[in-house]
């Protein structure tokens, strides 16, 4: 595996070590392309929700600087990109970009780990009876967040649990990754899902992809540094690739963040190393 997008760390609370650990680890590990994904923080107006599985909204500017710093001192042995995984929430989306503008990230992915606004609703891997229906807003919503342009790929596709049949599940992921497909993404297998025997990845997913052609990417999900080092998880998601004709990308065309930014903000160019500036927003 030489790439690898999907990275958390201490940050979000429910991972462990350091940004410095996860490289050490990577690079132990023979990952040449390593992105880091923490869950983002996000802004939910003044409705006064609170997220607790997201890095706090203070410590942004801390983790892109480190990371920042990190990507110069470990220059010569592995590529670092600077990323967010995040959901896509209508109603506070667009407040989020803007608040995240004059960080120097790179990328973001998507991971619908709630549906509607977050706030109110159950989260998506929880077994739910919502059949048909709650699936159905899933994969709306997922398409939506991938139509804004403004994620890299889509997180852990399967993620959403219903007491559908498979037959549901199928019909529904196939329309998802088409979807993504048309939209010219990947789709994830999430090695963390495999790892820890959760209910995700599925086969559905596997024959979605193989349907729709869709592109495929692994994703490590790592929330400890020593999961790099898994060859295990790596072996058995190669054998899927092969049984299922799957097409693997294994390197990520990181869309330009800085085409993508509101107008009223002009940050650095990333790679110019440019340190947190907020004025830099409000210009
Ligand atoms: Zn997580
Ligand atoms: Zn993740």
């Amino acid at each position: 595996m030489i790439a690898n997008y999907h990275t958390h760390t201490y940050r979000c609370g429910h991972g462990i070590g350091t940004e410095k650990e996860y490289i050490e680890a990577a690079i132990q590990a023979g990952i040449r392309i390593l992105g880091f994904s923490e869950h983002a923080p996000y802004w939910f107006g003044d409705t006064g929700h609170y997220s607790r599985f997201r890095m706090p909204v203070h410590d942004g500017e801390n983790y892109v600087n480190t990371l920042l710093s990190l990507r110069k001192e470990y220059a010569n042995d592995i590529e670092i990109f600077i990323g967010f995984e995040a959901e896509y929430y209508p109603l506070f989306f667009q407040g989020f970009l803007e608040k995240i503008c004059p960080l120097a990230y790179d990328y973001l992915i998507l991971g619908q780990h709630f549906t509607g606004n977050e706030i109110g609703e159950i989260y998506t891997g929880t077994p739910s009876p919502g059949g048909k229906e709650r699936l159905q807003t899933y994969v709306n919503q997922c398409l939506e967040g991938m139509k804004t342009g403004k994620f890299s790929y889509l997180a852990h596709p399967d993620l959403i649990q219903t007491n559908v049949k498979s037959s549901v599940l199928r019909g529904e992921l196939v329309r998802l990754c088409q979807g993504v497909k048309e939209l010219g993404y990947p789709v994830e297998i999430n090695f963390l899902g495999m790892r820890d025997h959760r209910a995700y990845p599925t086969v559905e997913l596997y024959q979605a992809a193989a349907e729709t052609g869709c592109d495929v990417i692994f994703g490590v999900d790592a929330h400890s540094p020593d999961v790099f080092l898994d060859q295990n998880t790596l072996k058995r998601a190669r054998k899927i690739v092969n049984a299922y004709g799957l097409h693997l990308v294994k390197t990520l065309q990181i869309r330009n963040a800085e085409e993508e930014m509101p107008k009223q903000c002009h940050r650095m160019n990333n790679h110019d190393n440019a340190p947190y500036n907020a004025s830099a927003c409000n210009e």
